[in-house]
């Protein structure tokens, strides 16, 4: 049998590059990229909700009246209209944002990426959900952190741990808001204490935000970082509200790390798109995200309430599920004996997919957990993947 030599030029790669590995999700997707996988997998938003007319209006406009400023190089830390936009709608509660404390970036993945670059030593101690986001986890890695994992709960992070585990940690990485990969949020009681723990303990609390404006229910719950700007980095995008295509995002800091950042970013890019940011402004300037994230909520719930109703239907009843208020993705546990990844090689057989929970542990993985996502399959086929899963794993009990 030929072996392949993996590394037929002989390059010695950098030990940074060594560590890479791709992610476990990207994997899966194209296996789940065939038409005729129902496919819980992604963490793609719907591309029902992009709004391709508005969009072309506002790249015509944008070329059309200011086409050579937005095609010129733009500065690194954004586009000030942009910025101030985005300042303008997180100075609620009480609280004041400037927009000498935002930096535009490209996805907030960047902003993540830049975070690790500018407060991550090797061996620093990073403090992590249980489980988390694992771009967040991927994106980190580079940097050699030690990971410690907080325990969670239904009302996820437990922030008296924070004490007892935190010292001297370089940052806490929290997603309050119907969390990616569990949907879980968190309490605004346990908000003001993880807020007032990482102040006391001068530990940057991180709050990434991506899916906040999606709440099903209820008006969102209060913003960390409008408890305590000076103590809080929030990282919000563009990416579920409008279209992850742009790859627009945005990191609200002290401008003490905002300086640190952008001097990063610089070495990395130069600076996010002038065009897209542009358009984007002149998109939603004028309130039309005031009407549209309310469709994606309405078209995103309704598919929540399908999943939920077909797990109680066809799910066994040693498998819990938790039950999202917003967002895109409900978490599964499954009886300890059972292994997801070992489910998912099953469910593909039969046409079904989602991503197994292992990859989302910074540290010992939960085996028999799993991520599903509802909002890019229909109902209907909702009921039928769930269907699936359901006597799959009723076989295996
Ligand atoms: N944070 C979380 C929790 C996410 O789920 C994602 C996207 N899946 C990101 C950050 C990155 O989003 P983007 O780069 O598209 O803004």
């Amino acid at each position: 049998m030929k072996i392949e030599n993996p590394n037929p030029l002989q390059w010695h790669f950098s030990q940074r590059a060594q560590k890479l590995q791709g992610s476990a999700i990207r994997e899966i997707l194209k296996v789940t990229m065939r038409p005729e996988v129902i496919s819980f997998a992604g963490g793609l938003p719907s591309p029902a909700t992009f709004p391709v007319e508005h969009m072309k209006a506002a790249f015509d406009k944008v070329l059309s009246q200011q086409g050579k400023i937005a095609l010129q190089y733009g500065p690194t830390d954004g586009y000030g209209p942009l910025r101030e936009w985005v300042a303008n709608s997180l100075s609620v509660n009480g609280s004041t944002i400037s927009m000498d404390q935002v930096l535009m970036v490209s996805g907030s993945q960047q902003g993540l990426d830049l975070l690790g670059k500018v407060l991550i030593d090797e061996g620093s101690k990073v403090l992590v959900e249980t489980p988390s986001y694992l771009g967040a986890l991927q994106a980190f890695s580079l940097y050699g952190p030690d990971f410690v994992s907080l325990p969670t709960d239904e009302g996820g992070l437990i922030p008296a741990e924070v004490a007892t585990l935190g010292k001297d940690a370089r940052l806490l990485y929290s997603l309050p808001n119907f969390q990616n990969p569990t949907g879980r949020t968190m309490s605004v009681e346990r908000r003001q204490a993880l807020v007032d723990i990482c102040a006391q303990m001068h530990i940057p609390l991180i709050e990434d935000d991506p899916y906040g404006a999606l709440s099903y229910r209820s008006a969102p719950l209060p913003k960390m970082l409008n408890m305590n700007p000076d103590g809080v980095i929030y990282m919000g995008s563009f990416s579920k509200v409008l279209t992850p295509g742009i790859r627009l995002g945005y990191v609200v800091a002290p401008r003490i790390l905002i300086d640190k950042m952008e001097q990063a970013k610089q070495a990395t890019d130069l600076h996010t798109a002038q065009l897209t940011q542009m358009v984007v402004h002149e998109a939603i300037k004028d309130g039309f995200l005031d009407t549209h994230i309310p469709t994606i909520r309405k078209l995103y719930s309704d598919q929540c309430d399908a999943m939920l109703a077909a797990l109680e239907t066809y799910f066994p009843s040693s498998v819990t599920w938790t039950k999202p208020e917003g967002g895109m993705f409900i978490w599964v546990t499954l009886p300890a004996h059972m292994d997801s990844a070992k489910l998912l090689e099953q469910a593909i057989k039969q046409h079904v997919a989602f991503v197994p929970g292992a990859p989302f542990f910074a540290n010992t993985p939960q085996s028999n957990t799993l991520r599903l996502s509802f909002v890019t399959v229909p109902p209907a086929k909702i009921r039928e993947g769930v269907e699936i899963l359901g006597k799959l794993i009723n076989a295996s009990l």
